[in-house]
């Protein structure tokens, strides 16, 4: 494998100034370049080319090797800041430092760093969080390729890393979870910390042969103190323009309750999920979902996860809202049942967090089942009903979108203004055969109010 040719640059101190731009060139001479033996590359190339989140089928770990050259970078994001290991590739692709501004996060925290019973610490609301709520945004404190095709050890390259930033910084990170993993069990306290915390972040990888792959290990340094549940409350997402990560709450979070967020799918199978916890972070999964009392409760939930992914997957022929309009043949409550027991499992197995967003997987959105609910109840002019779930809608959209809410309250008093009421009865409209996934969803309406 390709060696460290030129020694790196070690900090002292660095002000302000100089901090963002401080770098220092790992560089690698091709004639120093050796195949590493067969069976690393076999080893290797199996397990990248089957990690689904990799995205890398056609990996070869022989030809990446010879391929990479990195660079140590450190980021000041003012009151946060940044140590990158990176391909040079990467490094030059990443974004422009102005879109990369500071974290907008409220004077006061809305959660607290604790004690969690078994766990160690983790992240618990400070008051009630509503569904939607951004609880942080954070710039990651180190981030480092997912494999670093580099002869040396691990251990040397991420103790460079870490000790490249500041010392609160530093301590701070220092202070993190270790893996319980037994296969780390002879690794470095940097192997151990980068290992059990570190969360999958993508970044611009260069158009080319061999390029580097874009899913990279960051921590954070408070999101990294979110337990994982099998039926989490919270989400992050990663935004690769600004280079960081927001985490917000996916359903209600009452005030003391511990913010949870899944480390691993959470859709899969019960045994599935724990072994893969297991396996890759060392510890034994004690959320809710993996502590019944009863057997019949795990096969009950296994069944519950095999239900959505059922109706989730396009073998699911519902009709779209605009086919159950026209069409006699179907039953009134044929999407009202359907969406009401996607809601139900999505509700009792805590997998709102699977809803990514809009236009991402849109038969997992939770907004959508009860935007459709009204829609149908509303169709068929039945005023009791239609008011639960219009006022639904609108209790969930209050917080992102208050001024809708004129809309909405008209449609609670006069539901004969809602724009759909009484489709079905009067079998009138028409449409595509796209199930939930073509359903001309309430925010349409509101545009044309
Ligand atoms: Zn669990």
């Amino acid at each position: 494998m390709p060696s460290v040719q030129q020694s790196t640059r070690r900090r002292s101190s660095a002000t302000p100034s100089t901090k963002s731009s401080l770098k220092s060139k790992v560089a690698l001479e091709s004639s120093s370049v050796e195949r590493p033996p067969l069976d690393v590359c076999a080893e290797i190339n199996h397990r990248i080319r089957s990690n689904e989140t990799l995205r890398a089928p056609r990996f070869d770990f022989a030809h990446h090797v010879r391929h990479r050259s990195y660079v140590f970078r450190l980021m000041d994001f003012g009151e946060e800041e940044c140590s990158t290991f990176l391909d040079a590739g990467v490094d030059a692709l990443l974004p422009d430092r102005s879109r990369m501004a500071s974290s907008s996060n409220p004077l006061k925290p809305n959660f607290d760093i604790r004690e969690s019973k078994g766990k160690g610490l983790g992240m618990f609301a400070r008051r009630e969080l509503y569904d939607g709520e951004v609880i942080l945004q954070e710039h990651p404190v180190v981030v480092s390729p997912y494999l670093i095709g580099l002869s040396m050890p691990l251990a040397d390259i991420y103790a460079d890393l870490f000790k490249r930033l500041s010392r609160p910084a530093y301590s701070e990170l220092m202070a993190l979870s270790k893996s319980s993993c037994p296969s780390l069990k002879d690794a470095s306290v940097y192997e151990s910390i980068m290992r059990a915390n570190a969360l999958g972040v993508a970044l611009n990888v260069p158009n080319v042969d061999h390029a580097e792959l874009a899913i990279h290990r960051g921590i954070f340094l408070k999101t990294s103190r979110c337990n994982h549940s099998c039926g989490p409350n919270a989400k992050w997402d990663w935004d690769m323009n600004t280079f960081s990560l927001t985490l917000t709450a996916v359903r209600t979070i009452a005030k003391g309750q511990e913010i949870t967020i899944p480390y691993i799918a959470p859709d899969l199978p019960g045994a599935a999920r724990r072994a893969s916890i297991q396996q890759q972070y060392g510890f034994e999964c004690q959320c809710y979902h993996c502590t019944y009392k009863l057997e019949e409760d795990f096969n009950h939930s296994d069944m519950a996860r095999e239900s959505l992914r059922r109706a989730w997957s396009s073998d699911c022929k519902l009709p779209s809202f605009e086919k159950w309009c026209t069409e006699p043949a179907y039953p009134d409550d044929l999407l009202i049942n359907a969406y009401k027991r996607s809601l139900h499992l999505i509700e009792a197995e805590g997998l709102e967090v699977l809803d990514l967003g809009p236009g991402e997987h849109p038969e997992r959105d939770v907004g959508r089942y009860k935007d459709a609910l009204a829609m149908c109840y509303g169709a068929l002019e039945d005023t009791e009903n239609f008011r639960i779930w219009i006022a639904r809608v609108r209790d969930g959209r209050m917080t992102k979108k208050p001024t809708q809410s004129l809309a909405f309250n008209k449609w609670l008093s006069n539901p004969s203004s809602f724009p759909v009421w009484g489709w079905r009865r009067a079998v009138c409209g028409g449409g595509d055969a796209n199930g939930i996934h073509g359903l001309s969803a309430i925010e349409k309406m509101l545009d044309c109010i």
